[in-house]
């Protein structure tokens, strides 16, 4: 009994001493961020990240640490024989904890900008290594993160986007894609709207692409489609009564190879009820210009107000709907952004080969409204031609970065959109009925827009690709190198979706 007690207590105090040195233990050890650790001068700190460069000058080891906030410069004295022993043993994209006191660079080896001679982030400090605990070992790297990774063939750094993305050129795309996003959803939701999501797996929109199309494993035959853009959900939550509604959205659009389209690409996707053509540019105008006075400084905007150049003048002035109208194209910073407007809603489509009669298909998007002195046009059907939608479309450096309109919100005005393009009444009903009904069942005035996500961030960052801001890319021929997508499915997954393929990809 007083033996069982005794033992007892035992384990109580090891088990509280072991406790103890824990915390003390995680006390020390406590991570601090690279960018930090000038707060940390003559103290030891403990650090997490990565080995980005290692340089051996024989007795002394320089390491180059990065985390995501930043690099440092260690050194490894020989007199420290255990970090020593392992800063001779690891390499570069190794994981490590290292350990150590923060100096002061003496004056000459602080690091410096050559051009510019301004100091770098923590080239006047570096960290004299007590100890390094390897983490995770890496092989070789397949290239050089160290560059902005120009010289390597995007193939091979789609392939290997995990260490690719490692790079600051990358990082640094993706971390001001995040705070472009962000920015977007604080601003909208303090002007009252949410955000909801809406299907993937749907009944495609007619945004005038093809789609993408998924095979349904219940119901052999069936097919859901991937939504080119959410503008029928989006018009459905306005006959909902949401009034404010966005969403950061992926969109799919089986389009032809191009080397700067994506079959994925995100939109800022808005809708607002009871409102003109002028609330929904003024918004989104005002957006734009926080965006860039907030998150790109350096930046400046040609002309507040933006102009707004009709369509018809764009084409005679500059032969093209996304005229680029910057005073000088050498400046990397200038933004001139432009609204363009008074679309031609209809335009004629190539001859039937059969018939020789062509007939008519939208300009942009089958849901907008004509511009309201062209309604009774519209509803007469009469020259089809001349009818102007109200569809704006934001432009920036002769990039379309952004487009929308106010949509027809009677039934009687969107039918007669599909009756000018031909579709048979029957195809009407069962293609758009749903939307139809939506429109006689108290739809309120409303109307939209969708920003080109990818778009905008690549010109902010003065990037030529969308691919550098998209995490994941996929090349232009819609391949993900890296997972290997597309890419076969079994036999049995062929089986249970009822679907035989004919001719085989070789
Ligand atoms: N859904 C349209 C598009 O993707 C944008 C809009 O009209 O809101 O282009």
């Amino acid at each position: 009994m007083y033996l069982a007690q005794i033992y007892r207590c035992t384990i109580v105090i090891q088990y509280t001493i072991r406790q103890i040195l824990t915390i003390k233990k995680y006390n020390i050890m406590k991570r601090t961020y690279i960018k930090d650790l000038n707060n940390f001068i003559g103290k030891e700190i403990s650090i997490s990240g990565w080995v980005d460069i290692r340089r051996d000058h024989g007795k002394l080891i320089f390491i180059d640490f990065r985390d995501m906030s930043g690099k440092i410069q260690a050194v490894a004295l020989p007199s420290n024989k255990e970090a020593h022993e392992v800063a001779n043993r690891i390499r570069t994209e190794w994981v490590v904890r290292a350990t150590g006191i923060v100096n002061k660079r003496p004056e000459k080896m602080i690091s410096k900008n050559k051009e510019t001679g301004v100091i770098e982030p923590n080239g006047d400090i570096e960290i004299e290594l007590k100890n390094i605990d390897v983490l995770n070992e890496a092989v070789t790297p397949p290239f050089d993160i160290r560059s902005d990774g120009k010289e390597v063939g995007e193939e091979t750094r789609l392939k290997y986007r995990y260490i690719d993305l490692r790079r600051h050129r990358s990082q640094k795309n993706i971390r001001s894609r995040h705070r472009i996003v962000k920015h977007v959803r604080d601003m909208l939701d303090e002007n009252g709207f949410i955000e909801i999501e809406t299907p993937i797996l749907t009944k495609s929109t007619p945004e005038g692409a093809r789609d993408y199309v998924v095979p349904s494993r219940i119901e052999n035959g069936l097919f859901y489609a991937l939504p080119q853009s959410p503008q029928q959900y989006k018009q459905l939550l306005m006959v909902a009564g949401f009034e404010k509604y966005f969403q950061i959205a992926r969109c799919f659009r089986d389009e032809d190879t191009r080397s700067d389209r994506q079959p994925e690409f995100t939109q800022m996707d808005l809708e607002m009820s009871f409102v003109d053509r002028e609330d929904v540019m003024a918004l989104n105008e005002k957006m734009l210009i926080e965006i860039v006075t907030k998150q790109f400084p350096e930046k400046k905007i040609q002309a507040i107000p933006f102009p707004r150049i009709t369509y018809k003048d764009s084409m005679d002035k500059y032969k093209t709907d996304r005229p680029d109208i910057r005073n000088d194209k050498n400046d990397p910073d200038l933004l001139a952004f432009c609204w363009v407007i008074d679309f031609p809603f209809f335009e004629k489509t190539d001859e039937d080969p059969l018939t020789g009669r062509s007939g008519w298909t939208f300009t942009h998007n089958p849901f907008s409204a004509p511009k309201p002195e062209f309604m009774s046009s519209l509803m007469k059907q009469e020259n089809i031609g001349d009818i102007l939608t109200t569809q704006y479309d934001v432009v920036l450096n002769g990039f379309e970065i952004g487009g929308g309109s106010i949509r027809n919100h009677t039934p009687a005005a969107l039918q007669k959109v599909f009756e000018i393009m031909g579709y048979p009444k029957e195809q009407i009903e069962k293609n758009f009925g749903h939307m139809l009904h939506a429109l006689g069942s108290g739809a309120p005035p409303h109307g939209g827009i969708a920003w080109g996500i990818d778009r905008l961030v690549t010109l902010m960052n003065n990037e030529s690709s969308i691919r550098e801001v998209i995490a994941f890319a996929k090349t232009g021929e819609g391949k993900d190198l890296m997972m290997d997508a597309p890419s076969e499915i079994s036999e049995k997954q062929f089986r249970e979706l009822g679907i035989e393929i004919k001719k085989k990809h070789k």
